[in-house]
């Protein structure tokens, strides 16, 4: 297998996925066989390098794990914002981190091949197509419904990437010209309609509160509402709504074939589903629109692992850097 120009002389390549609260390394075959998994957390560090240094050290430890000494190259999953594809990186959670220059710092850390970050949910995206619910299909949005809502387009086969590599920022489309104010510095955004701690704020401000002692959390709200809590049952209806809205929309823009829905608020089940798929079938009118086909994520818990590893083991099916701008 080729990717860029470089020959792959190892069998496996090392899969980076950092979030807000924690960090997870893997070595994943070329056929997407996933051979180890390090874990850690990603607060607590004094300092860039610090944290800089025990991510290096998860990724030693899920190389040893493998029993490999070096792989074909590394793809790593990042929360944004980043310059891509230079992969400097500031993701808004991570404050210790600001135009911290991952990429390269994973290069030289692990020579032997391509050192290539894009955005978390890009990766998950691209996980589902590589071995998920979208696999085989030519034109896939990827989305993740959890403390935030993000996502990644995959189209004509290849990532979308747009002219920054920002394409995929579903989260925040526009459900209403009124919505709330969103961080972004927009408003009305579909993030402040679905995602959990919106809906959990939501739903206190109409009088839900969790049991003594419970968070309020979207665990507990899930809670509230499988136990026939009418307002629970309503934020959860709000965020499947909205949802549906914006499928219909990317539906109608992209021809999608597939939409693959994952993230923690997938865990409601039919709460979320079935107004989700109620309120797509309200917006969505053309015969192609209504085609395209709403699945659960399928890629499993290490999906942001595999998307990453699969920016190098798939060539350059998920790694093109042509730039518009
Ligand atoms: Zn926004």
């Amino acid at each position: 297998m080729t990717s860029a120009g470089v020959e792959l002389q190892n069998d496996c390549v090392l899969g980076i996925d950092i979030g807000g609260t924690k960090m997870a390394a893997g070595v994943v075959a070329l056929d997407g066989e996933v051979l180890s998994v390090v874990k850690i957390p990603t607060g607590g560090h004094a300092d860039a390098e610090a944290l800089w240094d025990a991510l290096a050290d998860a990724g030693d430890e899920a190389l040893r794990q493998a029993g490999v000494d070096r792989v074909a190259g590394v793809g790593c999953g990042c929360a944004g914002p980043m310059t891509w594809p230079e992969g400097v990186v500031s993701p808004l959670n991570i404050k210790v981190w600001r135009e911290f220059p991952l990429a390269a710092r994973i290069h030289e850390k692990w020579p032997h091949g391509p050192a290539r970050v894009h955005n978390d949910a890009v990766c998950v995206a691209i996980a589902e197509h590589w071995m998920g619910a979208a696999k085989g299909s030519a034109n896939a949005l990827g989305m993740v419904v959890s403390t935030g809502v993000g996502g990644g387009l995959v189209l004509a086969g290849r990532v979308y990437n747009g002219g920054l590599g920002n394409a995929g920022h579903i989260g925040h489309m526009v459900v209403a010209d009124d919505g709330p104010e969103c961080p972004c510095g927009g408003r009305g955004c579909l993030e402040m309609y679905a995602a959990g701690p919106r809906i959990v704020e939501w739903a206190q401000q109409r009088g839900w509160s969790p049991d003594e002692g419970a968070n309020a959390d979207g665990i507990t709200l899930l809670a509230s509402a499988e136990g026939g809590d009418e307002v629970a049952i309503a934020a959860f209806r709000r965020s499947g709504e909205s949802v549906g809205q914006i499928i219909a929309s990317c539906a109608a823009l992209l021809d999608l074939d597939v939409v693959a829905i994952g993230g923690g608020l997938i865990n409601a089940g039919n709460l979320l589903m079935q107004p989700l798929l109620e309120s797509f079938d309200r917006h969505a009118g053309f015969r192609f629109v209504r085609r395209v086909q709403i699945l659960p994520a399928s890629a499993g818990q290490n999906a942001g692992i595999l998307g990453a590893a699969a920016l190098v083991a798939a060539g350059d099916v998920y790694w093109t850097q042509i730039r518009t701008t």
